[in-house]
């Protein structure tokens, strides 16, 4: 199965946390759909298959008008995707919204929501509130689709009963799927500096276990599976799309800073609108290929696939790599073994969930280095 992912680089503003390639000025905003459609027609063939999902992320794909969506979707060809996801802000969400993108096919909708703290929203730069992402969430559940919430924890004066507040009222209306992710610190972001010069704290190593012990246990409680690091989802709202990122399988990105797999090449856009522009403008393809040998792609899977329920199989490492190599790991896992930090089952090795934000030390004896 493959993948087509499209980027909708701008935002109404720029959250304090995010690194994802975005802008809030969108002069070029009326001419980035038939870039992105011409650059459909040119790459589509780096696919093995025509794509089963659809995934608009960003940015704030939300931003878009109805009629610049309509455009974007009839252009990649509109079809019965398995799955179809438009990201969103609850800022953006109404009725009229929801007929709209339902109308064009999407099935599956992620919002992020973040927090249910309207003080902590504000502190990270989010336009919405509490009470108007939970509004919107309802609207979404009530019109039938498939519903995605993004909440992060391990922010700077986030409390743990604040981090249950903001998980029980998102849980509390029974989304299909959540992702909850660790705040991390990325280069160039608001808290990124504000941290560099001591404007904050980062939450404790003690804080952060916490509040992800507590997020296992009430997402087990409340019949979520927890699949991935920082993903839960309900029987049968596993996101599909995402899953084939991490089982490995060739997926299309569209757009400035939008990343693709073949099955064998990476290839990424540049991150700029700019220069994006330029080269879809002279009919070139804008992309750089990262040439990955066979190392860095063994090391890709075995973090990928030990931050997933399903782990690694042996098996799928001696036909890739070789038996001398698999040999190597499972000498080198051992003290994991006898930790408890890795299970055996079998062939299959994988860390238990509850063990995955500690999993640096099993992921550097794994990976291999020249
Ligand atoms: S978190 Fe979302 S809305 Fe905020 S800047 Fe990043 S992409 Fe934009």
């Amino acid at each position: 199965m493959t993948g087509l992912y499209i980027h909708i680089p701008y935002c109404h503003s720029k959250c304090a946390y995010c690194d994802f390639y975005s802008t809030p000025r969108r002069d070029s905003l009326d001419q980035l759909v038939s870039f992105l459609v011409k650059e459909w027609r040119m790459r589509r063939h780096e696919l093995p298959e025509s794509p089963s999902t659809l995934y608009l992320g960003g940015g704030t794909p939300s931003i878009l008008s109805l009629e610049k969506l309509k455009e974007l979707i009839e252009g990649v060809g509109n079809k019965s995707w398995i799955e179809s996801t438009i990201e969103c802000n609850p800022e953006d969400v109404t009725l009229q919204w929801i007929d709209g993108v339902r109308a064009l096919g999407f099935n599956r909708v992620s919002m992020g929501v973040q927090s249910l703290d309207d003080d902590q929203l504000r502190f990270i730069g989010r336009r919405h509130t509490a009470h108007d992402a939970l509004q919107k969430m309802e609207m979404l559940l009530q019109n039938g689709f498939n519903v995605s919430v993004d909440l992060i924890y391990g922010l700077p004066h986030q409390s743990i009963d604040s981090w249950r507040r903001s998980l029980d009222g998102v849980l509390s209306l029974h989304p299909h799927h959540l992702s909850a992710y660790l705040l991390s610190y990325e280069t160039g972001t608001r808290l990124w500096a504000m941290l560099q010069s001591n404007k904050l704290e980062e939450a404790s190593d003690e804080a952060v276990h916490e509040m992800y012990q507590h997020l296992c246990a009430v997402t087990a409680s409340e019949g979520y599976e927890h699949y991935e690091v920082s993903n839960f989802a309900k029987t049968g709202s596993k996101a599909v799309h995402n899953s084939n990122y991490w089982n490995g399988s060739p997926y299309l990105g569209l757009g400035p800073g939008a990343h693709s797999f073949d099955g064998k090449i990476r290839r990424y856009n540049p991150s700029s609108i700019k220069q994006y522009l330029e080269s879809i403008s002279h009919n070139m393809t804008p992309f750089v290929v990262d040439a990955e040998d066979d190392l860095e792609r063994l090391n890709d899977f075995i973090i990928t696939r030990l931050r997933t329920n399903v782990g690694l199989q042996i098996e799928e490492i001696t036909r890739g790599w070789g038996g001398e190599l698999a040999d190597a790991i499972l000498k080198d896992v051992r003290p994991h073994l006898t930790s408890g930090m890795l299970v055996r089952e079998g062939d299959r090795l994988y860390i238990p969930q509850r063990q995955w934000l500690r999993s640096d030390a099993v992921m550097r004896d794994l990976i291999r280095v020249l």
